[in-house]
């Protein structure tokens, strides 16, 4: 379809407008999820806040410099403009765009390693895309709407044109990023498996992609993000969550009559948790079930037999969501912060940049000093990954710091250093990584202890019992 930078596309149809309800409803919810966050002081690890990660990052030192400006994913701008905007390219993506060259290369290095993410999704089964995919990023809602995209909408998937989101910032923070990725896998999954695939798994993984935390060598996936939680227990309590006959073969109609409304956002939170359930639930033993079904959708076949194979799961998923903690999944903020910050320093490490301390690291890292591949490497990180990384650890340190502050030491005994991140509640990984040819191949948190299930729990107890020690301490003796 060709399309004019004057002209309008066609209005928006309710398929479309499908795609991207979860927005409409997602703000209001998380309005009262944070408050009710908020309540909770101990281990209240408030990760519902936006993430600050922009121009404004740590600026990274080139270190080397290949001679070429622009690299396999780096920004490429051409004359040619769509709806006012500039347009840029990468291996995959076509972006059109006003932000600054930096956050563009910014965007479209994350959507590449998206694209990435979706493609190992659908490992053994996707076809090949060969067309770029477009991506248009608007400044404001009124060029958005202009362009005919969704009044409400923050973004949508038009299917035969692509992606059409604002950023009311000038740099990616989290909330839009999760936009991209959630939108981002629909634009992919039509190209790529099915346009038919069945609403309730593509608004499952668009979501549970979405939360994902890309930590430079690989994503985090298993994170529960408060929001999600406190979200689902909501459906959960009030026994509002359909049995998975019903639920997996609910018509797109039947969500599309409710979309805007808390039952419509509770076909997304069920969604989310199946796929999550059915990924990772009972040591992911559930997970070839949707590639599956998956299959089935990509190559038209029956989908009744890996339904009944799902739907048998029933019992097991509905006490698998009513056992989730708050606590649920928040290891995972803190293999996330850990993996992105052992990115960075296996980067400064083949770069010959060595700490004498992990407080050294810190420093080095918050104050841009760290020797880090130039723009153009295939090694290159974008600045605002190392202050999401540093955010973080800092949202969990605060959040943790009356039962003692998160200890990152760097563990120089194995050869190539290792940070090691401890809190006295049972948290203590480490993360590795591994170089070839002078690049970092390789990042893999390990886990010694996880916290508590219940960590809420866990904090308080140790919290109790740390100031009955003060207590007895302090007593004046007879
Ligand atoms: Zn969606």
């Amino acid at each position: 379809m060709k399309l004019s930078p004057t002209r309008p596309l066609s209005r928006w149809t309710p398929a479309v407008l499908l795609l991207a309800v979860v927005w409409q409803v997602a703000p209001a919810l998380l309005v009262a999820e944070r408050a009710a966050s908020s309540e909770d002081s101990a281990g209240g690890f408030r990760l519902v806040a936006k993430v600050a990660a922009g121009d404004s990052a740590a600026t990274t030192q080139p270190a080397e410099r290949n001679g070429a400006q622009a690299g396999t994913e780096a920004a490429k701008e051409t004359e040619e403009r769509l709806f006012g905007l500039g347009r840029h390219e990468s291996k995959h993506y076509v972006l059109f765009s006003n932000h600054s060259a930096k956050t563009n290369r910014d965007l479209l290095t994350r959507l590449e390693r998206m694209f990435d993410l979706y493609r190992r999704q659908t490992a053994g089964y996707s076809k090949p895309i060969t067309k770029k995919l477009v991506v248009c990023v608007f400044d404001n809602r009124e060029d958005f709407v202009a362009a005919g995209g969704h009044p409400k909408m923050p973004g949508i998937y038009r299917h035969g044109f692509g992606l059409m989101v604002i950023n009311h910032s000038k740099s990616l923070e989290t909330p839009f990023l999760h936009l991209v990725r959630h939108e981002g896998w629909h634009q992919y999954v039509h190209q790529a498996v099915a346009v038919g695939v069945p609403i309730w798994v593509d608004e499952g993984l668009a979501e549970y992609l979405g939360y994902g935390i890309w930590t430079g060598d690989g994503y985090v996936l298993k994170v529960i993000r408060p929001e999600a939680f406190y979200s689902l227990k909501g459906y959960v309590d009030s026994d509002q969550l359909a049995p998975l006959d019903e639920f997996l073969t609910r018509s797109s109609a039947a969500w599309l009559t409710r979309a805007g409304t808390p039952k419509g956002w509770g076909y997304y939170m069920q969604a989310w948790s199946l796929v999550y359930f059915l990924r990772h639930g009972d040591d992911g033993k559930h997970s070839k079930l949707l590639d599956s079904y998956l299959r089935n959708v990509r190559h038209g076949r029956g989908l009744t037999k890996a339904t009944e194979a799902i739907t048998a799961l029933n019992d097991d998923y509905h006490e698998w969501c009513r056992s989730l903690t708050r606590s649920k999944g928040y290891e995972h903020f803190y293999e996330a912060a850990v993996a992105t910050l052992t990115s960075h320093l296996g980067r400064a490490h083949a770069r010959g940049q060595r700490f004498a301390s992990a407080a050294d690291f810190l420093k080095a890292a918050r104050q841009g000093k760290l020797k880090l591949p130039a723009a153009g490497s295939d090694q290159w990180l974008p600045p605002s990954l190392l202050k999401e990384g540093l955010w973080y650890l800092d949202e969990m340190n605060e959040a943790a710091v009356r039962a003692g502050p998160l200890k990152l030491t760097l563990d120089k005994s194995a050869g190539l250093p290792r940070l090691r991140l401890t809190h006295p509640c049972e948290i203590d990984l480490t993360g590795r990584f591994a170089l070839k040819s002078g690049k970092v191949r390789h990042v893999k948190v390990v886990f010694h202890k996880r916290p508590a299930v219940d960590l809420e729990t866990s904090v308080k107890q140790y919290v109790a019992k740390r100031k009955e020690a003060e207590g007895k301490r302090k007593k004046p003796r007879r």
